[in-house]
């Protein structure tokens, strides 16, 4: 069978665990969280990095930060995953879901404003396979209103909107390690804050609540309670493995673009025959490959093309019910229908990437699902 997806081990990821352990620094922010923190910092110019168990922490934190209190709304896409809103729910947030563009399962900032209300304190765009939102306008809007905007970065590491690194544009960014991302630690993210008077509070909320870490910096002589906070940081271990990544960055990202590249020629043949369409990049936007997905012309099509691949063992996935219509949000919903969310729901199907696809394996799918089509 040929998988969805396989974690890649660049090499020295025993090695970083093995020296973190042998440091018998095990708890989190030890050397190698540090390393990781000052690697995105100098690379694509985070103000500041707080590394977390994950982009879900990241998103509860960045919940927590900006204030989110009952009966506030959030502006966020219906397409994506439930993390995204689950983090703002927590807290007593209303999601108010806005609906994705007809050529991108990205949200369509063109119908942002007619959802901003007094009530409305966030915006967070997802950037959608690692491909950019619209930023212009919406720190546009975000500006007008007086609203913070966190980008749900999870799948964008790498990625530029208009030359600016994403996660360097809102006010917060998170972004995820889990294994099926680009950039990996099993389970693991990162919230970036760029707003500086979000920085001291931040790391409070990082450190169960404490000023525990201007303490180890000696600004102040003893620690304590001094706001809510929860346990966020990730151990050393994890720390460790994710740095090892860190440093193959460019070379997982050139092999990950290249077999995306593959995808693209070897079915465009289809697009140009109206079978299926492949992914277009929106304006400003760069491709980071971390999916590569396409769009099929039924949600019957999409059906009978799962079961194809799967008898010849090729596994694809579709993902995202539209969160609008989920059975724990659908009653709280305004009701709105969001007909290009239901769209890809229904449409979109991703293909296997992973840095350890071969060539043979890649020929196998692109081949088979030509075949699909032509016969
Ligand atoms: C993967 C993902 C998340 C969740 O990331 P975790 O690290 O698994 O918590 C959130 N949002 C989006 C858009 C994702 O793709």
């Amino acid at each position: 069978m040929i998988p969805f997806n396989k974690p890649h081990l660049t090499g020295k990821e025993t090695h970083y665990i093995y020296e973190a352990v042998q440091s018998l620094h095990l708890s989190g922010n030890g050397m190698f969280t540090k390393k990781s923190h000052a690697f995105f910092q100098e690379k694509y110019d985070f103000k500041k990095c707080l590394l977390t168990s994950s982009c879900t922490d990241a998103l509860e934190m960045a919940s927590i930060l900006i204030n989110i209190e009952p009966g506030d709304e959030v502006i966020m896409p219906s397409y994506t995953f439930v993390s995204t809103a689950n983090a703002f729910v927590l807290r007593g947030a209303k999601i108010v879901f806005a609906d994705s563009l007809p050529g991108h399962p990205n949200m369509d900032t063109s119908k942002l404003e007619a959802l901003i209300t007094d009530k409305t304190k966030a915006i967070v765009p997802v950037h959608y396979a690692g491909m950019a939102c619209e930023m212009d306008e919406i720190m546009a809007l975000a500006k007008k209103y007086n609203l913070y905007v966190v980008e749900d970065a999870a799948q964008a590491v790498d990625s530029f909107y208009k030359g600016k690194p994403l996660g360097s544009i809102g006010h917060l960014a998170t972004f995820s390690f889990h294994e099926t991302k680009n950039i990996i630690s099993g389970e693991g993210g990162m919230l970036v804050v760029n707003d500086e008077k979000l920085f001291k509070r931040s790391e409070i909320i990082w450190e169960k609540g404490t000023n525990r870490s201007a303490f180890f910096r000696g600004e102040v002589n003893k620690y304590g309670w001094v706001d809510v906070g929860s346990s966020y940081l990730p151990s050393e271990v994890v720390a460790a493995f994710l740095y090892a990544q860190l440093e193959n960055l460019e070379d997982i990202q050139s092999r990950r673009k290249g077999i995306w590249n593959t995808y693209y020629e070897g079915l465009s043949g289809l697009e140009e025959k109206g079978f299926l369409k492949l992914p277009k990049l929106p304006n400003g936007a760069t491709n980071n490959a971390h999916m590569f997905y396409v769009v099929c012309e039924s949600f019957e099509k999409r059906s009978e093309l799962i079961s194809h691949l799967k008898d010849k063992e090729i596994m694809s996935v579709f993902h995202y019910l539209s969160l609008h219509k989920s059975p724990y949000y659908e009653a709280k919903h305004d009701g709105r229908t969001l007909e290009m969310s239901d769209y890809y729901e229904d449409h979109l199907l991703r293909l296997p990437l992973f840095y350890d696809l071969t060539e043979e394996e890649q020929s196998k799918v692109i081949n088979e699902i030509n075949a699909f089509f032509e016969n």
